[in-house]
């Protein structure tokens, strides 16, 4: 394996590790809410939690983090469960729930109300809001903050045993209205919601926050490095202070790095989560989401990820990544990896008026000119051909070395031809179809007399073509910064409309008859492209994955010069 980069996290662990801060542990979380389907982003904290447990020989628990039974399903339950194992990770048997803790949790803040550290409050959450005051000015107490311990215990009980309304009551910390970390005025620990929850069902009425749930839950686990975003960096504090009031099996570290942000892209679930509600994708796999589905659909693999979040890096500046540089990942690997085959996504008819008619030629075709390894195979070449459409000019300007009238060019794998007329459909003047002739004399793609052609183009037999489906996708969102979309008004305007492209009338060589849902080629001048989970022997469908310029190594190298 290559070295590790050693970011600012691995330091602090290596460091806890050589001064035996926590023995030799360590262990790691990956702790999603289940209101959603994973994406990218979360895919940077995945690589990052279990890599640096797995480097350490630690482990890292998959925890979900299902304290708002309101937003969160069983369907989220079992994608994030199938999308971390398919990154390549494994939890072990350290599957949790922080949903599984309730009755500790609930014993944890009976302990806090004793020690007079917390108390439940009756102000709604308009007015919770209204007394927190602002960055400049200090919160007001709550008329309940002198209740009694007695009282509080109380109607912290009758809260848990259902005698009060939603919103009617909190159980919150006492800790400080004039602090200047807004975070740690008297937050709210505890509220009711008689919501059933998908795992514990009625049993519970009253649900913990966030900042309460966990840094216990953390504890309970024994871990060492709670790692975060930098959102939580001001709640730190928060998570120190539970822990230390009360008798806590371990207190771990919270240590906050930058989220991932990608240009063109939105991370966040509750955008997400809109776009599926609103039919602009077909689903939370639609090709063009940044989830782990959508990118497994689109034709990523775990490995094009896992190198774009190690490429990536982790930092403490909040950065926007350039989706040309998670394209690159993909391509890198499908440059090693993806079988060559020829494709014709707007075909144009070629008739070879001096091939034999019924004639049939098997030529050879490279697998992959990186990997001599996959050898090659046979496609069959015949007299009537189907090229790009993009491949003829009626009017080549200059630079154009592709087909034209009287012009000759090399077929990849098979004949030099030469155009010599074009017929044209009568009434819209579109060009239907070309009358070629070839010479025998080139086949494999040389002239024995050394005169050279300029253009190489890809082509199919039209009689052995595969006629398939192509989806072609672009950005979801035009703005290259559309972390501002806020509403659903906003979402719509900043939509691409021309995001995705389906082609319905390509072809294909007949190799990918077989070709499995999930399979992955690149179409010789067009780009990368897998068979979509729609895909049937009856009707192909493929999904272009990237294109092949890759608009990244070019930014770096002009970087590099
Ligand atoms: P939302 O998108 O609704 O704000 P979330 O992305 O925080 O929610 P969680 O399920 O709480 O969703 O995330 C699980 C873990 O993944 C958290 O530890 C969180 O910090 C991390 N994570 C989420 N988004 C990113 C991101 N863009 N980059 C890096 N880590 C992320
Ligand atoms: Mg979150």
């Amino acid at each position: 394996m290559h070295a590790e980069v050693v970011d600012f996290i691995r330091r602090i662990v290596a460091d806890d590790l050589s001064a035996k801060k926590n023995g030799d542990r360590v262990r790691t979380r990956f702790p999603p809410e289940p209101n959603g389907y994973l994406h990218i982003g979360h895919a940077k904290s995945i690589c990052l939690n279990f890599g640096v447990a797995a480097e350490n020989g630690g482990v890292c628990h998959l925890r979900y983090d299902d304290t708002n039974p309101s937003k969160e399903d069983v369907e989220y339950v079992e994608s994030i469960q199938e999308d971390v194992r398919w990154l390549g990770y494994d939890w072990g048997d350290h599957l949790y729930f922080a949903s599984d803790y309730f009755e500790q949790l609930y014993q944890f803040a009976i302990q806090l109300i004793q020690l007079g550290k917390a108390y439940v409050c009756d102000l709604s959450a308009d007015e919770i809001r209204e007394y927190r005051g602002t960055l400049t000015e200090p919160g007001r107490e709550s008329p309940q903050r002198g209740r009694s311990i007695e009282e509080s215990l109380d109607l912290f009980e009758r809260m848990r045993a259902g005698e009060f309304e939603d919103g009617s009551r909190v159980l919150r910390a006492w800790i400080d209205m004039a602090s200047p970390n807004i975070n740690m005025r008297d937050p709210v620990l505890y509220r009711i919601q008689k919501t059933t929850h998908h795992r514990t069902h009625d049993a519970w009425c009253i649900y913990p926050m966030y900042d309460f749930a966990h840094c216990l839950s953390d504890s309970l686990e024994g871990i060492t490095h709670s790692l975060c975003t930098l959102e939580f960096e001001d709640h730190r504090p928060l998570y120190d202070w539970v822990l230390d009031q009360l008798d806590v099996p371990c207190h771990p570290q919270q240590i906050e790095f930058a989220r991932l942000n990608l240009s063109y892209t939105v991370l966040s679930k509750r955008i997400l989560l809109q776009l599926v509600d609103g039919g602009h994708v077909s689903g939370w796999d639609d090709p063009r989401m940044p989830t782990i589905s959508g990118l497994r659909r689109r034709g990523y693999t775990p490995q094009s990820i896992r190198d774009f979040c190690a490429a990536i890096g982790v930092a403490k500046r909040d950065s926007t990544v350039a989706i040309a540089q998670l394209e690159h990942s993909i391509r890198e690997e499908m440059n090693r990896r993806a079988q060559r085959v020829m494709a014709v996504l707007r075909p144009l008819r070629v008739v070879i008026e001096n091939y034999p008619e019924g004639q049939v030629e098997e030529l050879e075709a490279v697998n992959n000119p990186e990997d001599a390894s996959m050898g090659t195979r046979k496609v069959p070449f015949s007299r009537v051909l189907y090229i790009e459409r993009d491949d003829f000019r009626e009017d080549p300007p200059r630079k154009f070395f592709r087909l034209a009238p009287g012009r000759e060019v090399r077929l990849r794998y098979g004949y030099f031809i030469t155009c010599i007329d074009v017929v044209k459909d009568e009434c819209s003047g579109e060009v239907t179809e070309l009358r070629c002739r070839y010479d025998p004399a080139t086949r494999g793609g040389n002239a024995p007399d050394g005169r050279k052609v300029k253009g190489t183009i890809h082509w199919v037999s039209a009689a052995h073509a595969l006629e398939v489906e192509v989806r072609l996708y672009d950005h979801l969102f035009e703005q290259e910064d559309p972390a501002q979309i806020t509403s659903a008004p906003d979402l719509r305007s900043s939509l691409n409309p021309s995001s995705l492209e389906t082609l319905t009338d390509c072809r294909v060589e007949p190799s990918l008859a077989d070709a499995e849902p999930g399979a992955q080629y690149q179409f010789e001048r067009l780009g990368y492209f897998c068979a979509d989970a729609d895909s049937s022997p009856e009707r192909l469908v493929f999904n272009r994955t990237v294109p092949l310029r890759d608009t990244w190594a070019k930014i770096q190298q002009r970087a590099a010069s």
